[in-house]
């Protein structure tokens, strides 16, 4: 910790900073779960939670991490056996991967060079070869690939498996409340998320939710696990509660931060985060710094690569130590030669144009030159700009 500086501003892709508000809700003391205040809050945060995924469905609150979500939804959607595509280009794709094999599914993997997104007319001739062997019971794919700032193409990738037996399970685990990912007007089939990106929440709960073509399918499914059984929980939600004792605290701050999230609208929540993507994109650019994601980037995170023997890890150590501010290394193979700077939940432009400063200075500290010294003034305009544009539907 600097001490000239008031705060630690922290800038990865998970956890998210804290609004004052959210942190002092779940600073209360604790009440029942089964008792009509929490079910008050249980029903508010419903509503709430059906504007942020886009659907009439029920969103079920799980007390896990978001893995436990995709865990969750493989285990209640496929039995042992059922084939199906990962379609994938990075860290959490291959999180489908495991999460698929574990549930003894027939994976076929279609891997994308890190950094490009899914190409959905690959996965449509996967899709048709498929039907030869009986076709495939899943596609998977993430909506945002976190260790690499990707957005795949969810809405076409759901235009080739609506009205067919394929079910879309989206990892929208770094989108939900970013960018935006209508679970019902895309036709995905389902839907999960996380406390900690997005939402500005404490890890530990995650959401699902379902389309009724999934819903039905899960009629047919015996869950892999007791504690996650999706039909069960959907019933406890029918009555406002979950299935067994509810993150009661999590909850509560759940119930503010969803106000605060969707008080200004969905609209300026996106708006918002197209600005800061906008802005963390030109900031880098004029650094002269390699944007990993060249085209279809992310709205909540910018991954840029290193110069070359310039280790990540070192400009990351620099930038906590004189500047207060925490960035995120490279996933995998990455490593050590990529930083990401996380950019979504409870960050403004503020906290980003201390973040861009930050890493330029540690950069600099390495022997960068930055391309253009007024990299701040640039970032801000391309703030500015974003923030009169209409966002491009992703
Ligand atoms: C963060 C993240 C995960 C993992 O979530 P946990 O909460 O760590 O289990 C999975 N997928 C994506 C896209 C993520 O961003």
């Amino acid at each position: 910790m600097n001490p000239m500086l008031n705060r630690l501003r922290l800038l990865t892709p998970g956890p998210t900073p804290m609004p004052e508000e959210v942190r002092l809700a779940m600073a209360r003391d604790m009440i029942h779960h089964r008792k009509p205040a929490f079910k008050e809050i249980m029903a508010r945060v419903q509503k709430g939670l059906r504007v942020l995924f886009g659907t009439q469905q029920p969103v079920l609150s799980l007390s896990c991490s978001g893995s436990g979500a995709m865990a969750a939804a493989v285990s209640n959607l496929f039995s042992p056996g059922e084939r199906v595509i990962v379609a994938e280009a990075g860290k959490f794709g291959e999180r489908w991967v495991e999460i698929a094999e574990h549930r003894g599914l027939q994976v076929t993997r279609m891997s994308f060079e890190w950094g490009t997104a899914v190409d959905p007319a690959r996965v449509a001739e996967e899709l048709a070869a498929g039907k030869a062997k009986g076709g495939y019971a899943g596609l998977f794919v993430q909506v945002s690939e976190t260790s690499t700032g990707v957005l795949h193409p969810l809405r076409e990738l759901a235009k080739l498996t609506r009205g067919t037996d394929t079910l879309l399970l989206a990892d929208g685990i770094s989108a939900v409340g970013v960018s935006p990912c209508p679970l019902d007007e895309w036709g995905m089939d389902c839907l999960v998320t996380g406390s900690q990106k997005g939402l500005m929440l404490p890890p530990g709960l995650a959401f699902a939710a379902l389309s009724e073509k999934a819903w039905r399918k899960a009629e047919n499914v015996t869950p892999g696990c007791y504690y996650f059984d999706l039909k069960e929980e959907r019933a406890a939600c029918d009555k406002q509660q979950t299935r067994f004792t509810s993150a009661v605290g999590l909850m509560v701050g759940l119930d503010v931060a969803l106000e605060m999230l969707l008080t200004p609208g969905l609209a300026a929540l996106y708006r918002k985060q197209w600005a800061l993507t906008r802005m963390a994109r030109a900031g880098i650019a004029a650094m002269g710094l390699p944007l990993y994601a060249a085209e279809h980037y992310t709205w909540g995170l910018t991954a840029l690569a290193m110069p070359k023997g310039v280790d990540s890890s070192k400009v990351l150590a620099a930038a906590a130590k004189e500047h207060n501010v925490i960035m995120a290394g490279g996933q995998g193979h990455m490593k050590n030669y990529m930083v990401r700077v996380g950019h979504m939940g409870y960050v403004d432009f503020g906290d980003l144009a201390a973040g861009l400063f930050a890493l330029a200075s540690a950069l600099q500290a390495q022997g960068v030159r930055m391309a253009a010294p007024d990299y701040l003034e640039q970032a801000l305009a391309a703030y500015t700009k974003g923030l009169t544009e209409e966002p491009p539907l992703p």
